[in-house]
């Protein structure tokens, strides 16, 4: 059965062993000797993703979390606040993703204690999700059997699936122009703020529609207030959950870097684009959305299903052909040190895990 008190101690275990993103060497092996002590064959692949296989009977399911957290998130010292479990307030808690990882681990130890038949299950804790879903991207797809899968790394409760999620283009731009004294002659140089600003008002940014969205989140350039500015960088996002939107939304981007060239051909105008993951979309009655919501009303949850803003290890796994969905592991306010989770919610988020590998 699941064990409240387990799970919590888990928990807490988890968020204190430091693992910010490229430095969670420690966490998995720890989570590495959980699995090898809760029965599984353990692989770790060449990037250091740890890879958990249980034997089981029927088909196989990969249940997946990140072992990375962002920071402030060394140190980290957990209190629990009633039903809420908090860091100290100098750091994050590390419940994205540690609440998951506890969840799976928890709902492991209680498949093994109760010798209850489930299916085949394939752990998959990923590295460094935080800063680009770098473990799965690199994860070694020829250790996996499972076609479908559960992500454990949404917000809210766990009734809430995540079916849709963006696709997303990164676009980095330089602009090169020519410095020259600004006051002396500056007929001589080429002000790269200048272009730049002109590129950036004419790209579409913010909302385009319902399920596409543009961004410029960063700039910098310019050397002196005395000097034609010669080189400026910008960097620009692009999102939707429309493959064909994402692609004609980049070609938008491209078309005004391409005026501006003509307009400035002494100036140059230096882009690199690339598309990070692509967008995936769920139907409703998909059998992996079907199966999970079927366990859910078991529990008398209700299922949510909503599409999210945001990219997850999930849309990796969908460009390899696993049909994954993400649901919520109880954390809210992820990424702040306001951070918190709901200790009611954590049980039932290992609960559903439990049930879920047991629903053969
Ligand atoms: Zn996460």
């Amino acid at each position: 059965m699941i064990n409240q008190e387990r799970l919590i101690k888990t928990f807490m275990e988890l968020v204190q062993i430091d693992s910010p993103s490229g430095e969670e060497t420690a966490m998995a092996q720890h989570v590495s000797g959980v699995l090898e002590k809760l029965g599984a064959k353990v692989d770790v692949d060449e990037y250091g993703n740890v890879i958990g296989k249980f034997e089981g009977v029927g088909e196989a399911i990969m249940i997946n979390s990140h072992l990375d957290t962002v920071e402030p998130g060394r140190g980290i010292k957990p209190k629990i606040d009633g039903e809420k479990i908090v860091s100290d307030g100098t750091t994050i808690l590390g419940g994205d993703a540690k609440a998951g990882v506890a969840a799976i681990l928890e709902a492991l130890t209680s498949l093994r204690e109760s010798g209850a038949k489930h299916v085949p299950i394939e752990v998959v804790f990923t590295l460094s999700e935080e800063i680009g879903l770098l473990g799965a991207v690199h994860l070694d797809y020829s250790k996996i059997t499972a076609k479908h899968g559960v992500t454990f790394d949404g917000e809210k409760s766990v009734n809430y699936i995540t079916t849709s999620a963006p696709g997303y283009t990164r676009v980095d731009v330089t602009v090169i122009g020519r410095s020259a004294h600004a006051g002396l002659e500056p007929e001589k140089g080429i002000s790269a703020i200048k272009i730049a600003a002109e590129i950036i008002s004419m790209l579409q940014i913010g909302r385009i529609d319902h399920e596409t969205t543009a961004n410029i989140g960063l700039i910098e350039g310019g050397s002196a207030v005395n000097a034609v500015p010669e080189r400026v960088l910008f960097k620009a996002e692009i999102r939707s959950r429309d493959i064909q939107k994402l692609e004609k939304h980049t070609e938008h981007f491209q078309s005004v870097f391409e005026e501006i060239r003509k307009k400035y051909p002494e100036a140059k105008i230096e882009v690199v684009s690339h598309r990070e993951f692509d967008p995936y979309v769920f139907e409703k009655n998909h059998p992996v959305i079907q199966q999970t919501t079927a366990v859910l009303k078991d529990m008398g949850l209700t299922p949510i299903l909503e599409p999210s803003g945001g990219g997850t290890d999930v849309n990796i796994f969908h460009t390899h052909g696993i049909q994954a969905i993400c649901v919520g592991i109880a954390d809210y306010s992820a990424h702040t040190k306001r951070e918190y989770i709901l200790i009611p919610e954590l049980l039932d988020t290992a609960k559903f895990c439990e049930k879920l590998l047991s629903s053969i």
